[in-house]
């Protein structure tokens, strides 16, 4: 049986996620580039401007179904659940920023633990090497995601786009052409 999740910032925290239209890679971006949390937040990405990165989208999308019971949940989008033993599992093609992924699969697991009253855990699974590793639900974990649910709404109430030097993400970032960073 899975044990009971509790948590004393589970309402503030939903209220913050609804509020904001929060999703999983809010909790990864913030983790890896302020500018690109905010450009996030902003609804500014490099899609919407080209078309050939829409299209192919479109066809990823289409093209590498999700497990089904993952629809219709609300700002969550991760690749399977394990309903049973409440385990959400995410797929990385490499294990690279493990703390940006961390929080995201760490988000999903925190929404359904609000959403069940069940403690759920993540599981992310690395396609490159077949490796996989556990991210628990903890309090470093929750105190993690508190955090940078504060730090989205800071950046989603702010006009001025962050300051940041380049780093190397960027160059692999699609926003690089807005930083001039490419
Ligand atoms: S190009 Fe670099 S600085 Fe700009 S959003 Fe991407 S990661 Fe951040």
């Amino acid at each position: 049986m899975t044990p009971r999740f509790h948590w004393t910032q589970s309402a503030a925290f939903s209220e913050r996620v609804d509020r904001l239209n929060l999703h999983g890679l809010h909790f990864q971006h913030i983790n890896l580039c302020r500018r690109r949390a905010w450009m996030y937040l902003h609804r500014i990405n490099f899609a919407q401007w080209n078309c050939r990165v829409a299209t192919g989208l479109a066809h990823q999308e289409t093209r590498y179904k999700r497990d089904r019971s993952t629809i219709g949940l609300f700002g969550l989008a991760p690749d399977r659940l394990d309903w049973e033993q409440a385990i959400v599992f995410e797929n990385k093609g490499t294990g690279g920023a493990q703390i940006a992924v961390d929080r995201q699969v760490g988000y999903y697991a925190v929404m359904l633990s609000i959403a069940t009253g069940r403690a759920w855990t993540a599981r992310v699974q690395v396609l490159t090497n077949r490796r996989w590793r556990e991210v628990a639900l903890d309090s470093a974990l929750l105190d993690g995601l508190w955090h940078d649910s504060l730090a989205l709404e800071r950046l989603s109430q702010s006009e001025q786009v962050p300051e940041t030097s380049k780093i190397g993400l960027c160059a692999s970032c699609s926003l690089a052409p807005f930083c001039g960073y490419d």
